[in-house]
């Protein structure tokens, strides 16, 4: 029989979006006669370390700052732009007004203080941020200039100072924590202004709480996509030390959140766009 070019496109197609699909499996073992679940995305283990099974991504030179792309667009909401006297769009992750500081125009992540929030709540949506880890580094691997970005309050793009300081590959700078890795390391040093420009697609669930669509996610690191498109295979979650959490159902929009895991970490120039669908 010969195939149409429509449905030779759709053959293609099809195979285009099983080949991304990742194989997940997961299990048990015992260590220090503790039990801990072990997963693999396509045979790899979460938070593996070993380059030999988990290529460090290339490190590239950041492309310069583009001041125009990182304006506020006419439409977008934005979060935050350094004009502020108060925190007064985010909040606590309870809504209590939040204990990080504004420094020179940024606002400054607080050990202890938690993470912060956004007030309003976004679904699918385009995200422009921008970070600056501290000037002087402190710590290494995960220690190092670590907070996230957090779409609907739950899914971590992971912000980490990974300029010249290796941590396993699914949880460095720009990574899906614990799903993907960036595509490239293409991180500026310590202390300088790094920008991301996320494009998310929400997951959608049906009433038994299935994920019916999984989220999707672009991600651009100064410059370079270092997520194109990318269907996130489960939640980001902290699930143990070779673990991520599985999606659960939740409310179709979620605040923007930012994570205080102890650095401090700067964000200024935080616009958003939401997504019509
Ligand atoms: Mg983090």
């Amino acid at each position: 029989m010969k195939l149409t070019r429509l449905s030779a496109l759709a053959l293609s197609l099809c195979a285009a979006a099983s080949a991304k699909e990742p194989v997940i499996t997961k299990e048990t073992r015992e260590e220090n006669g503790q039990k801990a679940e072990y997963m693999f995305i396509d045979g790899i283990k979460v938070h593996e370390e070993d380059p030999a099974k988990q290529p460090q991504p290339e490190v590239v030179a950041p492309k310069p700052y583009d001041a125009a792309a990182a304006k506020a667009p006419e439409g977008a909401t934005v979060l935050f732009d350094g004009t502020e006297t108060t925190i007064g769009n985010w909040s606590s992750m309870n809504g209590e007004p939040t204990k990080w500081k504004l420094v020179d125009g940024a606002m400054e992540s607080v050990r202890g203080a938690g993470y912060i929030r956004t007030k309003q709540e976004f679904g699918s949506c385009r995200l422009h941020i921008e970070f600056a880890s501290p000037a002087k580094p402190e710590g290494s691997g995960q220690g190092r200039g670590n907070s996230g970005v957090f779409l609907m309050g739950q899914y971590e793009v992971q912000v980490l100072d990974s300029y010249e300081n290796k941590t396993y590959p699914d949880g460095q700078c720009g990574a899906l924590y614990g799903r993907n890795k960036p595509l490239v390391n293409a991180s500026r040093p310590p202390g300088e202004w790094q920008t991301y420009d996320i494009t998310f697609t929400r997951p959608l669930f049906d009433e038994a709480g299935k994920v019916t669509r999984k989220a999707r996610f672009t991600v651009i690191h100064n410059g370079h996509v270092i997520h194109d498109d990318v269907e996130l295979s489960g939640g980001t979650g902290w699930n143990g030390p070779h673990a991520a959490t599985e999606y659960a159902k939740h409310a179709d929009k979620g605040p923007i959140s930012l994570q205080d895991h102890g650095n401090p970490v700067r964000f200024r120039n935080i616009w958003i766009q939401e997504i019509k669908e």
